[in-house]
């Protein structure tokens, strides 16, 4: 099933998680021991990170350092196939604009095809990575509205280039089926002039294509709330997932405001900082709990975990949850 249709057919609201491929040449252990743990809640799906190349500074044996250009986490679609085949868990590949040509884009469909996935979350990707290698007419998508509009033509059974194709039409392509998730952001995208702004581009990627929503990370209820409730007024009718994050380290009080201009409410903060080292993970998973709780019985229909890499945080945040 797709992810859609897990939000449609679920009896109840649901668990997912998000995980972050391993970095480069790194063992698959850890990787295979994290989804065997996330493995036990049930999840319908599992959203796996994509990360462009960018350019790294290395020392090569002779002692001179080289700049080369890097992906330093890949292997998002090996880890797609070890999922959905090994676990029997729908995969979610995060695809981006950023690093990859619409070509490269399409062949990556290609290949989710052949795999069985039937699922991406379409994003622009993290700035301040290099562009993909550019040729003659070869382009790239610019925001995540573009590339769901390729997404779209590509599940329609319309690949790139075919009017253009001088040698005559191609091997007919059928309709492919492939869910689409996008980005929404309830405290507003950090680039985003206003929030009128921000629905509105939302608006246009579900109007694209897209079949839901995953939000970024939020500590405030009351931030996803009124993000739905304004989306609904501006016309999103489709699912919208609340995303949460356990908190694990007093460094997360500064760092997650500015990597996702989230805010991290002054009653967590005042928690945090009140416990010792060893038990900041725990308020953390209280928090992320006592959030998931009310975001159920507000009528989420389901509740997706910035995991990451280790799932003893949202263990202990989902032993609080009975209904998840
Ligand atoms: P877009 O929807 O293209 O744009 C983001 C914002 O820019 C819009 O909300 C809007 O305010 C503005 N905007 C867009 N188009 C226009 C326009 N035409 N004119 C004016 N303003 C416009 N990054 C990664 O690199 N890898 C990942 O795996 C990854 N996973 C993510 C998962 C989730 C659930 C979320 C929320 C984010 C993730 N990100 C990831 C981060 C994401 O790539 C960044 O937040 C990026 O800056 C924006 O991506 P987007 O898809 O929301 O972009």
């Amino acid at each position: 099933m797709n992810v859609l249709e897990h939000l449609q057919r679920r009896s109840k609201p649901f668990v997912s998680f998000e995980i972050i491929p391993p970095l480069r040449g790194a063992n698959l252990r850890d990787l295979l021991a994290l989804v065997d743990a996330l493995a036990q809640y049930r999840p319908p799906f599992i959203d796996i990170t994509s990360h462009a190349a960018k350019p790294v500074v290395a020392q090569t044996s002779g002692g001179s350092l080289v700049r080369r250009i890097e992906r330093k986490r890949p292997g998002t679609l090996g880890i797609c196939a070890l999922i959905q085949h090994k676990y029997g868990i729908d995969a979610v590949p995060h695809m981006l604009c950023e690093g990859f040509t619409r070509e490269e884009t399409e062949d990556f469909l290609i290949e989710l095809h052949y795999l069985g996935v039937e699922n991406v979350l379409a994003l622009r990707g993290d700035a301040a990575t290099v562009e993909p290698v550019q040729r003659p007419g070869r382009q790239r998508n610019e925001t995540a509205e573009d590339l769901v509009l390729q997404i779209d033509a590509f599940r329609q059974g319309r690949l790139l280039h075919e009017d253009e194709d001088a040698r005559g039409p191609r091997q007919p392509v059928h309709p492919l089926p492939m869910c689409i998730g996008v980005a929404g952001y309830p405290e507003k995208h950090m680039f985003a002039a206003s929030m009128e702004e921000d629905i509105a581009a939302l608006r246009r990627k579900v109007d694209a294509g897209a079949d839901y929503v995953v939000t970024q990370m939020f500590f405030e209820n009351a931030h996803y709330v009124s993000f739905v409730q304004r989306c609904r007024e501006e016309g999103i009718t489709v699912p919208i997932i609340p995303g949460l994050k356990v908190l694990t380290s007093r460094k997360q009080l500064d760092v997650l405001p500015r990597v996702f201009a989230c805010e991290i409410p002054q009653a967590l903060r005042d928690e945090v900082c009140r416990a010792t080292d060893d038990k900041v993970m725990d308020v953390g998973a209280e928090w992320a709990a006592e959030q998931a709780k009310a975001l159920v019985a507000g009528g989420a229909p389901a509740v997706h975990f910035y995991v990451m890499q280790r799932a003893d945080p949202v263990a202990k945040a989902l032993a609080r949850v009975p209904d998840l």
